[in-house]
């Protein structure tokens, strides 16, 4: 059990009233000297459990991060929260860097962030010993092991360094870990076995949304209405980024900016600095955006076109709503996208072909599939959830499921006997009876498939040929023709079933039901309005970001609660201490005018 007196200081120093999850687990080994693992998925509270030690042991923590933008960034809510923290990087100019080293000399420092090329050096070593060190914090640990998807060489080096400070305890951190990797982490830090830590993978508050991409423009617009806060739109390209932004820009009337790594540096830096500062942009980027930017507020993450992995998409779609605030994650998927990608396997190299193949059928599977998607995604990642989560798109509005297999029979064997070479709508016309002059020129008139397909079965054609795309059982030949693929003999023997999954009528019927996810502010509540307006001045005052002053589930309880007193507001999430001296005053004088 953790001691009172640290639940007390989570209260005065964050303004948290309890520990989340596994927090407590790990805060309590740190506090009690023992050496941890924590694997955490982004938004759970990693930070925590280092500078709650950090504030309550003697000494100062030493965390090794990085990235120096991420350091910045929690330095900054750190020392927001009253914490002593400083950084020792090369973005550093030398003043500070001095006065950092002597502020840690003279015992004034509750944590010091360093890049690990800095920690593994000689004289890092000895400033270390010229005063007590509480705690080792190593973060992105999984930079540690080559298997990880991140090695850096760098964070070798923290080993030996640490060993020479044996009775200092080692917390290391990661959100992405496979059982692999934590094994080699643990080996790599000198951790022991059983102070392994894992958190579920599960992020409850993100909503799950896949749809056919019909036109999107109109359905990106459709979900920046419904979301008002910051979002990303993750796009294929880099002209698809700047076309995008501009069109949706165009559509909302929103702030949209585009981030690639093909724009002139000052430029994507601008528009990076826009985005973290803002309560409501909307970034139109490639995949290059979102590594080091720990903005909580994002409210959604939409993907243009098919990530590369269940992996990736994981990974991307975390970024909204580290603040567990409700998010919704909408993913757009076209057949082109899988045709794409099944096409470039023929360039990938024979090795890694096979694992290819298998990353591209499992975002099939989940574009794919009638069932929970976040069941899915967590089987994915090793977990067994529960078959429904009630907060995906298939859980909140079941998709109706066909047993296509015969009309797949009839569209293979139609595919087959053209020869192979035609796209869906010469295809669609002989399965149908329509008669041109292609299709006669050709004769594919006397063929025995031509007008096999009833008028009812005649709208399942469209969405069967996307699904036969996704799972590789029809790929597109050179000339834009269908050919078949996959398991396509074994459906046309019958020994394999095409079940596909029609979405409800979401798009076409706009009248249908709005599900707000993300609008979990107020709208038209004046109170909260002019507590934002209040964020945006200060924060505009300290050079940070909104969301550094109070997040936006702290405006909302205000704004609900209305506190009269210092000490009522005190009571609210999020409220610290030092938060409460610095900008209590200026929220209860608003709330008082309202
Ligand atoms: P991670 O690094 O694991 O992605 P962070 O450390 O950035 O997560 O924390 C995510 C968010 O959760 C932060 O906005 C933080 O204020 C909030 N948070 C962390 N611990 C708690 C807690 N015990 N109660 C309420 N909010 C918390
Ligand atoms: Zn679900």
């Amino acid at each position: 059990m953790t001691a009172p007196n640290l639940l007390d200081q989570l209260h005065s120093t964050f303004g948290f009233s309890a520990f989340r999850g596994v927090q407590e687990r790990v805060v309590d080994r740190v506090m009690a000297g023992q050496s941890t693992l924590a694997v955490m998925p982004t938004g759970a509270g990693k930070s925590l459990t280092y500078q709650l030690p950090a504030v309550a042991l003697p000494g100062t923590c030493v965390v090794i991060s990085p990235l120096i933008a991420l350091m910045h960034d929690q330095l900054r809510a750190a020392r927001a929260n009253g914490i002593r923290a400083a950084s020792l990087t090369s973005a550093d100019s030398e003043d500070y860097r001095e006065a950092a080293i002597d502020a840690f000399r003279a015992g004034e420092l509750d944590l010091l962030y360093v890049a690990p090329e800095r920690a593994s050096q000689g004289h890092f070593r000895e400033l270390l010993s010229k005063a007590p060190v509480s705690l080792f914090a190593i973060d992105e640990a999984h930079c540690v092991s080559e298997w990880g998807h991140d090695f850096r060489p760098d964070y070798r080096a923290l080993r030996p360094l640490m060993d020479s400070f044996a009775q200092v305890p080692r917390l290391a951190l990661t959100a992405t870990a496979d059982a692999h990797t934590r094994a080699d982490i643990l080996a790599q830090l000198g951790i022991p076995e059983d102070g392994l830590i894992v958190a579920g993978f599960d992020r409850p508050n993100i909503r799950y949304q896949i749809r056919h991409r019909d036109n999107p423009v109109r359905q990106l617009a459709t979900l920046m209405a419904e979301q008002p806060g910051p979002g990303i739109v993750y796009a294929p390209t880099r002209k698809k980024t700047e076309d995008l932004a501009e069109k949706l820009a165009a559509a909302t009337g929103r702030t949209v900016l585009p981030y690639h790594a093909g724009l002139d540096p000052q430029l994507r830096a601008a528009n990076q600095a826009a985005f973290v500062a803002s309560e409501d942009m909307v970034m139109v980027a490639t995949v290059a955006f979102g590594m080091g930017i720990d903005k909580p507020d994002v409210r959604f993450v939409a993907h243009a076109g098919v990530p590369k992995s269940i992996e990736s998409y994981y990974q991307e779609t975390g970024r909204a709503g580290r603040d567990g605030d409700a998010s919704l994650a909408l993913l757009l998927w076209a057949a082109d996208d899988f045709a794409r990608a099944r096409h470039r396997l023929g360039e990938v190299e024979e090795s890694r072909r096979e694992g290819e193949r298998t990353r591209i059928d499992a975002m099939a599977a989940l574009v794919e599939t009638a069932g929970c998607r976040r069941a899915l995604l967590l089987r994915h990642f090793g977990e067994d959830p529960p078959e429904k989560c009630g907060n995906c798109d298939n859980c909140l509005e079941a998709p109706g499921v066909v047993d296509a297999t015969v009309l797949a029979q009839k569209l293979l064997s139609a595919v087959y006997r053209t020869g192979q070479s035609y796209g869906f709508g010469h295809v669609e016309k002989v399965l149908t009876g329509a008669v041109d002059d292609r299709v006669t020129q050709r004769g594919h008139d006397q063929l025995s498939v031509f007008g096999i397909v009833t008028s009812d079965e005649a709208p399942l054609l469209r969405p069967l040929v996307r699904a036969l795309q996704a799972r590789g059982s029809l790929v597109p030949t050179e000339h834009g023709g269908l050919a078949l693929g996959g398991d396509a003999k074994a459906v046309l023997k019958g020994d394999a079933a095409v079940m596909i999954a029609l979405a409800p009528r979401q798009e076409r019927g706009r009248k249908g039901r709005r599900d707000r996810a993300g609008g979990v502010n107020p709208t038209g509540d004046p109170l909260f309005d002019a507590l934002r307006a209040l964020r945006r001045d200060l924060a505009a005052e300290a050079g940070v970001p909104p969301y550094v002053i109070f997040h936006d589930s702290t405006l909302r309880e205000m704004a609900q609660v209305r506190p009269a007193s210092l000490a009522e507001l005190a009571e609210l999430g999020g409220v610290g201490t030092r938060k409460l001296e610095a900008y209590g005053d200026a929220f209860l004088t608003v709330i008082r005018q309202h």
